[in-house]
Order: C-alpha cells, then structure tokens, then sequence
C-alpha cells in the first residue's frame, strides 16, 4: 500500500472513520522521499532493532521495517491500530506497542525485542513532546547508539545549536552532554497531511555511552543548567544565588577561576565551562 499517495491515504483514513488529533501533533508524512532518507540517515539496517515513537498510519514504519531487524514502536492512539493491522500486515518484524512514550518502559521494550542486536530510535516526533521526548531518552540512559528524529525547525536548531550561543537552550546543554547533535535536512511544511503551520528539519543524536558525570554530579550540573537557563537573562551569579540559594562570592570566585566575568551569563559559557562551573560550585 502505498502510504504517500493522498488519495490512498484519504480512503484508508475515510473507512476507518479516522479523524485527525490535533492534540496528539498527529501530522502524518506524506512525501515519499522523507521516510527513506530517515532510514538511512537512521540506522535502520541490517543488526540494528529500531524504536519508533509515534507510528501515525506506518509510512515511516514500513520503511524501517523493509530494512532494519526488528522495528517496535510507540503508538498512544487506540483508533490507529486497526488501520496499522493493514498497513503493516506484510511485515513480521514489527510490533505495536499502544502506550505513551512518556510512561511505558522504554528499557524493557528494547531488552525483550531486540536481544542480540544493536538499537537505535528513529521517529517523526509528535511536536508537543519532542524536547521532553528526547531528553526522556537520553537521561534514562536508553542503550541506543543514534536517535534520528524530524521535529519543528526551530526545535531541531535549538537542539542542535552550539552550547556557549545565543540560540542555545537547557536542551541543547543535555543533548551535548549525552551525545552529539547534527542538522541533517530541512522539511517543508507541504510534507505532511494535514499540513503544519511551520517548516520541519531532521536531526540525528548520536549518543555517546560514557558517563560523564558521577550521579550526584549530574544532578548539581542539571539544576544548575536548569536554573541559568531558566533566567537566562539574568546574570549567572543572580539567577543561581537566588534560585539555589549559593553565596554569590562563592560564584564571583568560581567564576574567576575560570577567567570569565562576574556579570556572565549562562549562554556565554561553554560545555566544559559549564562543566567546570558546576564542579567549583559544589566543593
Ligand atoms: N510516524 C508517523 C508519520 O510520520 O506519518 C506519525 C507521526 S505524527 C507527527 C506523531 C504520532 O505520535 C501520532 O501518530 C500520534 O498519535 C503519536 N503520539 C502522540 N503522542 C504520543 C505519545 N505520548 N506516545 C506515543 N505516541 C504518541
């Protein structure tokens, strides 16, 4: 069945008397030559098993199917599924997990489908959860070498923004933490039914396995990346001093350790800065 031809797809939705869930960032791909380029761009080949979250009527699922081991995937909606039971009847490597992301055991799921291979997550990510989504990944430390995923543009240029820069985010600091982030292509807007308000891109997160932090570490650099960021335009030493309550000497003089500024603020600061900041403010 051919999931990119608009009339194909209208029908199949029209039996099924499936309407769209705006609420659900249900936008489904439409042309032919994004869920390919995904794939490839993906992981999605032989050894590897592949999550995907959101599977919308299976273009996207189909295609990792046609060349990865094993696809599980990620579905909150109950009404898709008879129409997936017909759009992926072909394939016996697939299944269907109907839960939400956000609350169904990521780690089991990879354990029991993909024992013996290696995993990755690829996904065009529902927009109202992407950062959440990602950093769900990443923090609950899923064992997956890459995360390839479409998201809004504007989304996909904060995660993948250069830490220490205007455009960067708290989201940026946790994905350059856990991994590497690149800008792989642009999406227009026309890709998908029904059709956004605003353009895509598609990002890959390449995860690096390695700890940096120990726990306890980790936790003081995440509250204080949190807190900065949170009042991002507020000097360092305000925004830390007022919202965990550190001494602001104390930060004046981490920060002069580290030859920057006492009127710096969280976005001037690099990774290892920041690294670095968070280490001297927790002795
Ligand atoms: N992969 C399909 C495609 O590209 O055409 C659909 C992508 S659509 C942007 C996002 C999908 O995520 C929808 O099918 C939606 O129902 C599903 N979804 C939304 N929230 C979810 C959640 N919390 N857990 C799992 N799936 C979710």
């Amino acid at each position: 069945m051919k999931l990119t031809n608009i009339g194909t797809v209208k029908e199949l939705l029209g039996r099924h008397g499936f309407s769209f869930s705006k609420g659900l960032g249900q936008n489904f791909i439409i042309n032919p030559e994004i869920c390919p380029k995904i794939a490839e761009n993906g992981n999605a080949c032989e050894g590897f098993g592949i999550l995907e979250i959101g599977t919308g009527i299976g273009v996207l699922t189909a295609e990792l199917a046609k060349r990865a081991d094993k696809v599980a995937a990620v579905e909150i909606d109950t009404r898709l599924l008879p129409i997936l039971e017909e759009t992926l009847g072909e394939f016996n490597n697939v299944r269907i997990f109907n839960e939400d992301v956000m609350k169904c055991d990521l780690h089991k799921i990879i354990r029991e489908e993909f024992a013996g291979l290696r995993a990755a997550v690829c996904a065009n990510l529902p927009y109202y959860i992407t950062s959440p989504v990602i950093m769900l990944l990443l923090e609950s430390r899923l064992p997956v070498e890459s995360i390839t995923v479409m998201v809004q543009k504007e989304a996909a240029q904060r995660l993948c923004a250069k830490v220490g820069s205007r455009e960067a985010g708290a989201v940026t600091v946790g994905v350059n933490y856990y991994g590497t982030a690149k800008y792989l292509f642009g999406v227009s807007r026309g890709s998908f039914m029904p059709s956004p308000n605003v353009d895509s891109a598609v990002i890959r997160i390449d995860v690096n396995p390695t700890q940096r932090l120990e726990d306890e570490d980790e936790r003081f650099f995440f509250r204080m990346v949190k807190c900065g960021f949170s009042q991002r335009r507020k000097t360092l030493a305000n925004a830390l001093s007022s919202q965990m309550q550190i001494e602001k000497q104390k930060i004046y003089s981490a920060l002069g350790k580290l030859n920057l500024s006492e009127a710096a603020r969280i976005e001037q600061l690099d990774m290892e800065q920041l690294i670095a900041l968070s280490a001297a403010l927790r002795c």
